[in-house]
């Protein structure tokens, strides 16, 4: 665990982009370093500012959804940012990887809802001048 700064995360960033490839392509350090950045800067369970952040490795014992999509011998990093008072909660650790685990399998389950709508991406403006489609979503409160 680290301390959360702008400072520690630019080295952090920096240190894995010259060490690290993403499907072969070499990490550009600059992009990395605004999405650790933006990542980590909020606590994963209540949303105030981080006060340290922390590396998640999932093992072999991890859920499996976070370790789908890769190759034998890839190896998944996730980051992640905690305040003050959930840090020091006892089971803090225990639960971050149930909540990593539980909102990558939230945000697959949402883009194959969105896929089997036939959602697209676009930039342009919708017909009556938003720029947001609206689709149903069963979970949806109205
Ligand atoms: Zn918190």
């Amino acid at each position: 665990m680290n301390k959360l700064s702008k400072i520690s995360i630019r080295k952090l960033a920096d240190n894995i982009a010259a060490r690290s490839t993403s499907n072969g392509t070499r990490l550009d350090p600059d992009a990395f370093y605004e999405n650790l950045w933006e990542t980590t800067r909020r606590c994963i369970f209540c949303s105030k500012p981080s006060y340290v952040f922390g590396i998640l490795d999932p093992s072999g014992h991890s859920d499996p959804v976070l370790r789908s999509g890769l190759a034998k011998g890839q190896a998944r990093f996730l980051f992640y940012g905690l305040c003050v008072k959930c840090y020091q909660e006892e089971d803090a650790f225990e639960r971050v990887e149930d909540k990593i685990a539980d909102d990558s399998l939230e945000e697959a389950n949402f883009r194959a809802e969105l896929d089997a709508a036939g959602a697209t991406y676009t930039k342009e403006t919708a017909s009556d001048g938003t720029d947001w489609i609206c689709i149903s979503h069963p979970g949806a409160v109205a």
